[in-house]
């Protein structure tokens, strides 16, 4: 195997990383590796396989019975990484170490999304390039945003009705999830839009009213970070977590309609194993 020939080879192996793990948040990328310019384009609107409406290669799992999250790993080869990865989340945020965290610096845009339930979750999808989270020097594009209920991150112990994941990447492919608590309280307008929305589970359906994601977010955004994985099946590792500390709130009747719909996704949390958790 030539020169040439070989460097190509390591470009595709790199790129192939990167698709993977993309493709475990569910950013589906339309790739052409040409065999001379190796050239790939992202999909402009990717689509979640992931949190993730079961395909032909990723084996069916869940939250009840056979499939529950204690059984993950034995599902496929694939979800090992769900028992016997040692930086799993979600976590119980107990006990936190005060350091001078870098101020959150969110620009999210009011774009065109899409939305699924696509049987774990309430999915948006926003347009590319409609918002981003810089942090320190990096910078982390929204990727999708979704729902679990009851809470998956626990803090101090304390449940919450609904927590929300807003997924980025950075130019590289690295993960950060912004987590976002909901608590009973004042009805919340920007959750009727999605409700309102909601379609059979599977259907992909365009908003035309788009979410205003910024008023999913509370006003202070002071946060919790640590090192975690993906909540969901292949449970990946090497996410930045950052949990807002103050939620945000929702009505009881809102709750009751999330519970109704997304029937208890959340995964238990999992041991912190020496990770410490910064604010
Ligand atoms: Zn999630």
């Amino acid at each position: 195997m030539g020169m040439k020939s070989h460097a190509h080879r390591v470009y595709s192996n790199s790129i192939t990383m990167m698709h993977l793990k993309l493709r475990h948040l569910g950013i589906a990328f339309a790739m052409s590796l040409a065999s001379s310019g190796a050239a790939y384009a992202e999909s402009p609107l990717p689509l979640d396989q992931s949190h993730s409406a079961p395909s032909a290669s990723s084996p069916h799992w869940g939250y009840e019975g056979d499939i529950r999250p204690e059984k993950w790993s034995e599902l496929s080869p694939e979800y090992a990484g769900c028992k016997i990865g040692k930086n799993q989340s979600p976590v119980d945020i107990e006990h936190t170490y005060t350091t001078s965290l870098e101020p959150l610096d969110i620009h999210y845009a009011i774009a065109s999304q899409d939305m699924v339930n696509n049987g774990h979750t309430i999915q948006v999808t926003p347009a590319n390039d409609s918002g981003y989270l810089q942090l320190a020097s990096e910078r982390y594009a929204l990727k999708q945003f979704h729902f679990h209920s009851p809470s998956e991150n626990l803090i101090k112990g304390k449940s919450f009705p609904l927590e929300g994941h807003f997924v980025h990447a950075d130019k590289d492919g690295n993960l950060l999830v912004m987590a976002v608590m909901f608590e009973a309280g004042a009805q919340n307008k920007q959750i009727d839009v999605m409700l309102n929305s909601l379609a059979a589970v599977g259907a992909n359906k365009h908003l035309n009213e788009p979410v205003e994601i910024d008023a999913l977010l509370p006003k202070q955004h002071g946060y919790y970070r640590f090192a975690g994985s993906l909540t969901t099946p292949p449970c990946s590792e090497g996410v930045t977590w950052i949990v807002l500390k103050t939620p945000v709130t929702l009505s009881q009747a809102q709750i009751k309609r999330f519970e109704t719909v997304l029937h208890h996704n959340n995964r238990p949390v999992q041991p912190l194993n020496g990770r410490l958790v910064v604010d």
